[in-house]
């Protein structure tokens, strides 16, 4: 499986640089709202840039969850678990693990909604 684990390294370096550049993003809307010396409940520049912070906060929620994924997906990989599907122990099909390879479960399963 050197190729999955090819495939998770890129995908966590890319996940990391996401992860820095939303990281900027965030101070500098933090460094806005301080500038601005806005009230975030009354003024409405203030109330955008709250808007904005929590625009910012669910982005990175999301890297960080994908971030898990891939980590966890790592961790299959040692315990020789990697590409079977978590919910009906079937081989996960190699194009999947190619476009998803944190993926946890097979095409039908996911379709399922077991995830
Ligand atoms: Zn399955």
């Amino acid at each position: 499986m050197e190729e999955a684990h090819d495939l998770l390294e890129a995908q966590r370096r890319q996940a990391l640089r996401r992860l820095a550049s939303l990281s900027g993003d965030f101070h500098e809307v933090v460094a806005a709202s301080r500038d601005s010396n806005a009230d975030d409940e009354h003024d409405p520049e203030g109330a955008t840039i709250a808007f904005e912070r929590s625009q910012v906060t669910s982005l990175v929620q999301q890297v960080e969850k994908q971030l898990a994924e891939i980590e966890a997906a790592f961790d299959r990989l040692a315990a020789g678990t990697y590409g079977v599907c978590e919910h009906c122990a079937q081989p996960i099909p190699a194009a999947r693990l190619q476009a998803r390879p944190a993926a946890r479960t097979c095409i039908n399963c996911a379709q399922l909604g077991t995830t």
